[in-house]
């Protein structure tokens, strides 16, 4: 599959280089590229996604017949809205993100889903119809099981159920302080949150992202999405040059972030 149109506004692909304290093996995840479309993944593998990592040995043993090891790769719808949810996905470094059609042909980010969470909440409420586009932000792997061995699994495990139910609440608050953020924050601070929380989703260091995306998800037109990147620059917070972002002050971007940042990631620690 041929990459898509890389974010043209002078950016290129988004390419975050991280102090060695945020990821333990920097220099692996320097070199770190997104996968190959075509790379070979073992269908049963360990799984890096944290709800499916907290479940108890023998329940995950229980699941893990029906968890299929698969390569998500960016641009890639998995849900439409109104449609059946016929899978569910555990993101191991992929991230996924919820995105709220307006007007039919608008599209807004309401929700980013990571290693911390599932695709398909929906069906853990006995509902599978998917109300949002489900699109891949991030290139990586993630645990895919269909809907049906999902929903017995879930009727059949207390631990799943109690995962999926604190996920659920969170997920919820991250949608809520959502949309409070895009109606109140201005768009370099929900810039450098959206950088944050993509970053702490992924494993690689490297973002690719099509100009359109980040109009979509922040909800602004692309002259607006160009001026926060420059602002954040100027900043000396990123640098970017030839495609490519780094992250030159990771605590100067949290402090330019807005406080959103922090309520959602207090909500889901304390979930
Ligand atoms: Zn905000």
């Amino acid at each position: 599959m041929k990459t898509k149109t890389i974010f043209d506004i002078g950016i290129g692909s988004l390419h975050l280089r991280v102090p060695s304290t945020v990821y333990p093996h920097e220099d692996a995840l320097r070199n770190a590229t997104v996968p190959e479309v075509d790379v070979h993944i073992p269908k049963r593998a360990s799984t890096s996604n944290s709800l499916l990592a907290a479940l108890p040995p023998k329940e995950y043993r229980q699941l893990s017949g029906d968890l299929e090891q698969v390569a998500l790769n960016y641009g890639e719808v998995l849900y439409e809205p109104g449609k059946q949810i016929k899978q569910v996905y555990f993101p191991n470094d992929s991230i996924v993100s919820l995105l709220t059609l307006v007007d039919r042909h608008q599209a807004l980010e309401v929700g980013l889903v990571g290693r911390e969470g599932m695709v398909g909440v929906p069906l853990a409420l006995e509902i599978s119809v998917s109300p949002v586009r489900a699109l891949v932000q991030g290139t990586g792997t993630a645990m895919r099981m269909k809907a049906a061995a999902f929903l017995k699994a879930f009727r059949q495990s207390h631990a799943l159920r109690r995962e999926l139910h604190h996920y659920t609440y969170s997920l919820m608050a991250q949608i809520t302080q959502t949309a409070a953020c895009n109606r109140f924050h201005v768009v370099e601070a929900r810039l450098a949150r959206w950088l944050l929380m993509t970053h702490d989703r992924m494993r690689a260091n490297t973002f690719q992202l099509t100009q359109e995306f980040l109009s979509q998800m922040l909800g602004v037109r692309r002259v607006g999405v160009t001026k926060a990147a420059r602002a954040l620059r100027n900043l000396g917070l990123i640098s970017y040059s030839r495609g490519n972002i780094t992250i030159l002050d990771r605590n100067g971007l949290e402090a330019a972030c807005c406080t959103c940042y922090e309520i959602v990631k207090d909500m889901h620690e304390a979930a």
